[in-house]
């Protein structure tokens, strides 16, 4: 049996016999000549099956049945996937397509073997598949991946991990898995839970960030640590969030906030100059403003600071800093989050430090609304895709805060004593970042949403509906966890 040749390769290959394997692109009955588009991972090329085949049965293909190659080719249809044996021929001039992916070659058809059939798809898979309603296309997902706009998504998704990989690898820094299923981290948001069936009445929570793990790894002594992490959120349904989606997380040792915006600035200024030569960073270094600037000038604390809006390769990149540590607490807040008495709650996440010059503050829980934090946001075109600060490293400054949200003693030390242990047995100064990985892609590949750059998306209530989950399970699944519903 001959080795398989990608199709994208084909054209190394010209004058020869070789077998490609994928997917019946387009097919076109002409009746005397049936024309093809193949297409695998790499590419298509376009096949014909000529009047008479010069080799009447071709060996090589085990299985093949094809004793008369025009009926498999008249049966063959779109999606059906096949191994194909042709000749690499280099099409006439007047028939060569310059700017079309193996324009100047044809494979001249000697064999089919139909490897699977398949049934007729509900929808196109060869379009840009706007035109389709999302529902359906997350359905059938495995058929939606198939189209060209998506594979790229995909694939650029993964070289753009890749790059970060080997950015982060070179830099120092190690990659440290976390665990998923572990205990309630304060960020804001609703905790997803999972039941433990050993320890009945008891629940694990999915993170809402490694936050506290990865804080823990610099109390280990790793000094740089990425990740890329899944992350859990049990939010209302919006247009650019998942009940789970991807961060690039990283905490870094005996750094300053400078310190850490230098590396990941160098971090994203060589990913797009390296995989998206054809954008353009509107400004570098990344330009800077307050928290209050941002304010006052946009309104919000993402501005989106383009020169021109209607340029799709036009990246504006920039820092927001200088946030206020502490806000007003909604009165019933979500979940766990706020939750204390005191009036005040975090706008970041309560881990951070204050700005060296109003530690004072923070310890003497003075100008509460005052403190402003080391803390930043990585802002492009518009959208938060990053953030992150300088945490406390003491246990009295991480109590203090605490404190402020009005959290009882038992309850600091029941949800965070092992934070401040921690804390009190030799954690360095440190401090990191984590990107929302999802919506940089997104933005990175000019789509209007997240989901259309995650390869199983929910949708915008929260469903897989590929999976058809959330769903119900058995009642004996029920009782070994000990969990009866209510009615
Ligand atoms: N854990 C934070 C977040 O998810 C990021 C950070 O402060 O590093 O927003």
């Amino acid at each position: 049996m001959q080795t398989r040749i990608y199709i994208k390769d084909l054209s190394q290959h010209i004058g020869e016999e070789v077998i490609i394997k994928g997917w019946i692109d387009v097919r076109r009955d002409q009746g005397k000549m049936i024309f093809f588009d193949f297409r695998d991972v790499t590419g298509k090329v376009q096949g014909v099956v000529l009047p008479k085949p010069k080799t009447p049965v071709a060996e090589g293909i085990p299985g093949s049945q094809s004793a008369n190659l025009h009926d498999v080719g008249s049966k063959v249809r779109t999606e059906w996937v096949v191994a194909v044996k042709g000749k690499v021929n280099k099409r006439p001039d007047r028939a060569v397509q310059k700017d079309k992916q193996n324009g100047d070659i044809e494979l001249e058809v000697l064999d089919i073997v139909v490897l699977n059939e398949a049934e007729t798809p509900p929808f196109d898979v060869g379009s840009e598949g706007k035109e389709i309603g999302e529902d359906v296309r997350l359905k059938y997902r495995y058929l939606d991946l198939r189209r060209p706009r998506m594979q790229k998504n995909i694939i650029n998704r993964h070289k753009t991990l890749q790059y970060i990989r080997d950015f982060y690898s070179k830099e120092g820094f190690f990659e440290v898995e976390t665990p998923n299923m572990t205990k309630s981290t304060p960020e804001g948001s609703r905790d997803y839970i999972v039941p433990s069936r050993l320890d009945q009445g008891k629940f694990y929570a999915l993170p809402q960030s490694p936050q506290q793990y990865k804080q823990l790894i610099m109390s280990g002594g790793f000094e740089k640590y990425f990740q890329i992490a899944r992350c859990f959120r049990d939010e209302d349904s919006r247009g650019d969030r998942q009940p789970e989606f991807t961060q690039v997380d990283i905490e870094m040792s005996f750094v300053v906030q400078e310190d850490v915006m230098a590396v990941n600035e160098k971090l994203l200024i060589g990913l797009v100059q390296t995989l998206y030569p054809e954008k353009k960073i509107q400004q570098i270094p990344f330009p800077r403003l307050s928290y209050d600037e941002a304010m006052k000038k946009y309104g919000n604390d993402k501005p989106d600071i383009r020169t021109d809006k209607n340029d799709p390769n036009l990246l504006a990149f920039c820092w927001v800093i200088d946030f206020p540590f502490f806000e007003k607490a909604e009165k019933g807040g979500n979940g766990d989050t706020g939750g204390g008495t005191g009036g005040w709650t975090f706008t970041h996440n309560p881990f951070s430090a204050p700005k060296p010059e109003y530690m004072p503050d923070l310890l003497a829980k003075n100008n509460i609304g005052g403190i402003v934090a080391a803390q930043y946001d990585i802002v492009l075109n518009g959208y938060e895709i990053g953030g992150g600060g300088i945490r406390n490293h003491t246990p009295e400054g991480l109590k203090k805060v605490f404190e402020i949200m009005g959290y009882a003693p038992e309850r600091i030390e029941k949800n965070f004593g092992h934070m401040l242990k921690a804390l009190a047995s030799g954690t360095p100064p440190h401090g990191g970042l984590a990107f929302g990985f999802d919506r940089l892609m997104m933005l990175l590949q000019n789509e209007p949403n997240i989901r259309e750059v995650i390869p199983f998306a929910k949708n915008g209530e929260g469903k897989d509906l590929m999976m058809d989950s959330p769903s119900e399970v058995s009642l004996e699944q029920l009782r070994e966890l000990g969990i009866r519903l209510a009615k």
